[in-house]
């Protein structure tokens, strides 16, 4: 090896290109045996780094989305819910604008019937188109931001989760009721309003949502910021764990059930 290729490895790592360094070699042999012009070798081994760049973006942004494993929109049995539509879902994953714009998304449906499965599936597809999305339990984060609250560093709080473009509040219905005696959850729904997106499963539609909310006027105050650019899906189905269950054909929910389109 002469003695600029022996001092590569040391500016590559120096520059942090790790794909560069593991492929220009192989490239370099390729390129001198069949005479590639310089410009052409340079774009080929960019080209690698910048898409395993990209590849490794997105694995960052699946792993801090704390999005349940295994719910795709591959997975996702759309006849055992004929009051969604697969195309509409899919439109939502493609994002046409409504992340852009800040609107929201709720989900709602008894105990069972894929209101996290489907919710997870959109977050992911939206995570494959470049989109930074956050999972949690309603709940969880209830009591995380009134923590921050405790110690006086709710806004920041609050304004570290605009980095999501979309944040998934599943299971609304579960906050309980002495959570719902500070008004976190209002104060980040009021903040994210046709900024930043909310999706948000829940077993009723509204009704109940005094429970979440420390009063009357502060629960409608809330359902009007979600609602007002918002898309609606309800999934009035029987549980699909029980409907699983009396069948005897339980499915297994990480295995994709065949292949669709
Ligand atoms: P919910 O959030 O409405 O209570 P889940 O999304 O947790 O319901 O669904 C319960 C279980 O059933 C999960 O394992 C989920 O993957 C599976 N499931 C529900 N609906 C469907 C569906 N239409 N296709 C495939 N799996 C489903
Ligand atoms: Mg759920």
């Amino acid at each position: 090896m002469n003695a600029i290729a022996a001092r590569l490895p040391l500016i590559l790592n120096e520059l942090r290109l790790p794909t560069v360094k593991r492929l220009w070699a192989g490239l370099a042999e390729q390129s001198n045996k069949e005479g590639w012009p310089a410009e052409r070798f340079l774009a080929a081994v960019m080209e690698h780094e910048l898409a395993e760049r990209e590849t490794r973006r997105l694995e960052r942004h699946r792993m801090e989305s704390q999005i349940l494993p295994g719910k795709l929109l591959s997975n996702f049995d759309f006849t055992a819910v004929p009051s969604v539509s697969k195309a509409h879902v899919a439109a939502l994953v493609e994002g046409d604008g409504w992340i852009d714009q800040g609107a929201n998304l709720l989900l709602f449906g008894p105990p069972g019937v894929g209101k996290s499965h489907l919710v997870c599936a959109i977050g992911n597809g939206l995570i494959d188109r470049g989109y930074r999305v956050y999972f949690t339990r309603t709940s969880d984060l209830v009591q995380r931001l009134q923590l921050a609250r405790r110690e006086m560093r709710l806004p920041a709080e609050i304004t570290k989760l605009d980095r999501f473009d979309l944040l998934i509040l599943d299971d609304l219905s579960y906050v309980r009721r002495d959570q719902a005696e500070t008004s976190v959850l209002f104060e980040l729904i009021a903040a994210r309003y046709e900024r930043k997106s909310l999706a948000l499963t829940a077993n009723q539609p509204f009704s109940g949502w005094d429970q979440v909310f420390p009063d009357a006027a502060m629960t409608l105050a809330a359902v009007d910021r979600l609602v007002h650019h918002s898309t609606i899906i309800e999934l009035n189905v029987e549980s699909y764990r029980r409907r699983a269950a009396a069948s005897g054909t339980v499915p297994a929910p990480q295995q994709p059930k065949g292949k669709k389109d």
